[in-house]
């Protein structure tokens, strides 16, 4: 497992719950507005010497088995990594709960995750409606994941969030509503500011929302997702 770096301890992640995070490298996806691409293109990880070896990571948590409740495994795609299934199994020797933040490239392996219950939550970006994607992710993909990964969450026993980050140039209220419809009754759904911080595409042209239109857009997202929370 690449783990890049690890957050200790974060009560904001899972509320009311004392979570770790670790952070993984590389993506299957290049969004022009990821945040940090050292840990996306694959020339720039090759640079990065000094990852976090798994039994440093497991020695933490075994000191921990008292304090927190959660590991997160997110950014940058972590069902990428070949070995997640057995990282996820050690971690749950240990008896903790697995939250796992995802793009929706690898409907199999959330399936393989899920079924064997070696996760307990999960946040599934929803970046764009569906029709037009590729405009901002930059990679062909298999169009057909993305809903079969929706399906497969909304499907499940598992706790979810769908999440979508707002960005002022690229979304708004029509393109909005076309996103919704593609997780009408979902469980739960948060709605995020863009902030931008060392994008992958140099040039990414932003703006942020303003408060009262981040309202606006949760207004409407609760027609469609009657639990909507706007996450600051
Ligand atoms: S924003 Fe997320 S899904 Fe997109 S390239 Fe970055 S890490 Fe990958």
């Amino acid at each position: 497992m690449l783990i890049s770096w690890i957050k200790k301890t974060t009560l904001l992640d899972y509320p009311e719950k004392v979570a770790c995070i670790i952070f993984t490298a590389w993506c299957n996806l290049r969004c022009s507005f990821c945040h940090n691409s050292d840990f996306v293109i694959p020339e720039k990880i090759a640079q990065i010497k000094d990852f976090i070896p798994e039994n440093i990571f497991f020695n933490f948590l075994k000191t921990k088995v008292w304090i927190l409740d959660w590991v997160v495994i997110c950014w940058w795609e972590p069902t990428i990594q070949k070995d997640l299934i057995e990282f996820c199994k050690k971690i749950k020797d240990l008896w903790f709960l697995i939250k796992l933040d995802t793009n929706w490239l690898n409907p199999d392996m959330l399936e393989k995750l899920i079924k064997d219950k070696l996760i307990d939550y999960i946040a599934m970006d929803i970046k764009w409606d569906f029709d037009n994607l590729e405009d901002l992710l930059w990679v062909k993909f298999e169009k057909n994941n993305f809903l079969k990964s929706i399906d497969i969450i909304k499907n499940s026993w598992i706790d979810y969030e769908f999440r979508t980050t707002l960005i002022k140039n690229y979304h708004n209220l029509a393109n909005f509503e076309k996103i919704l419809t593609q997780i009408i009754w979902a469980k739960k759904y948060i709605l995020q500011n863009y902030k931008w911080w060392n994008t992958l595409d140099k040039n990414f042209s932003w703006e942020s929302f303003n408060e009262a239109e981040i309202k606006e857009f949760q207004n409407i997202s609760k027609k469609y997702i009657e639990n909507s929370q706007i996450r600051i």
